[in-house]
């Protein structure tokens, strides 16, 4: 293979820290091999033969694109790429059709289900690989803003929005799942005075040991931290009762005393601390991402007015009443 036709000749291997994976989705295994053949030197290349075996890859592995035959018995290409567009985790994978199909209609029918290009067979190796590349350099420069546009510059957390998205995607899978969800509002105390005392530049360090000390707090890898603004932070905590969520909350309170960061203005402390507001429970059908906010941002207000450096929390049943 020569450098102008390898699909990785921009380095989209170096950004991405690892080779390309591709998932090949086709019933007949010949039509796989002919294809693992372009891509196997370039590319990390998945397999599949059905589409229920694709679903599930792309859930396990996050492949970067798929390559989809159209006609296969009990799920076809086409339906396969719509549940992937129905998907919130998966619909960003782009999708190109390679078929025997030669007409219009076939080719109109697979962009409409969101597939981004459409391949005939037979097809040309060059032109394929071509095709890839284009599609994966796409999807790596949409990756990379997203993630971009994603994160706090300060504290290199989550920013506000990412949370946002998230607390929506969270809060209604709790509700179809009757789980517990629990949301945490977190503010520095008295950070006011330790800008004043200490200058703005030292207040962006110890916002970034907050942030590191938060984090560090943190166990269960669906736990979210986000910055939510200036010196204030938020938690998501999926499939959490209230006890574990006020266990969480403590100790983030403990993690960010510990830091033992001096805070000459403090009323509560010597060192900087942090107050919390904590709403938990199971959502009913009259609650909302906005009555949580609510709720978490009124326990925060109890936290501060009750002496700060502590936690105040309510149960999401007793939030709507
Ligand atoms: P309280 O205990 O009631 O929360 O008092 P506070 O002084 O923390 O409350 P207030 O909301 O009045 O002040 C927040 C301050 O946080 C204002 C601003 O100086 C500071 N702040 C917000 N964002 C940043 C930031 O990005 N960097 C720095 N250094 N300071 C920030
Ligand atoms: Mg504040
Ligand atoms: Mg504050």
């Amino acid at each position: 293979m020569t450098e102008r036709d390898s699909p990785d000749p921009q380095g989209l291997h170096q950004l991405l820290g690892r080779r390309p994976r591709l998932l090949l989705v086709d019933d007949q295994p010949i039509n796989i091999q002919v294809l693992h053949q372009v891509f196997a030197a370039d590319c990390q290349v998945l397999m599949a033969t059905g589409g229920a075996q694709a679903l599930q890859l792309c859930r396990e592995q996050l492949p970067d694109l798929l390559l989809l035959d159209v006609q296969m018995p009990e799920m076809d290409g086409y339906e396969l790429c719509q549940r992937l567009k129905a998907d919130e985790l998966l619909r960003d994978m782009p999708v190109i059709f390679v078929t025997a199909h030669q007409e219009a209609e076939a080719e109109t029918r697979g962009l409409a289900c969101g597939a981004v290009d459409f391949i005939t067979k037979p097809f040309n190796p060059a032109v394929v690989r071509a095709r890839v590349r284009t599609h994966l350099t796409l999807k790596l420069q949409s990756d990379l803003l997203r993630q971009l546009a994603f994160v706090d510059g300060l504290t290199g957390l989550h920013n506000r929005r990412f949370f946002d998205e998230r607390l929506e995607a969270e809060f209604q899978r709790a509700l179809r799942n009757a789980s517990s969800l629990a949301l945490l509002m977190i503010d520095v105390d008295f950070f006011k005075r330790y800008n004043d005392h200490y200058g703005h530049l030292a207040g962006d360090d110890a916002l970034r040991g907050v942030a590191v000390a938060l984090r560090g707090a943190l166990k269960r890898p669906g736990d979210l931290l986000c910055r939510y603004g200036g010196e204030e932070f938020a938690v998501l905590l999926p499939e959490t009762e209230m006890e574990g969520a006020l266990r969480v909350a403590e100790a983030l309170e403990v993690a960010v005393r510990g830091l033992r960061c001096p805070h000459a203005g403090s009323e509560v402390a010597e060192v900087v601390t942090i107050s919390l507001g904590l709403v938990c429970g199971v959502p009913g059908a009259r609650d909302s991402v906005a009555t949580m906010l609510q709720e978490a941002d009124r326990q925060l207000y109890q936290a501060k007015a009750q002496g700060r450096a502590r936690v105040s929390a309510s149960a999401l049943q007793a939030a709507i009443t």
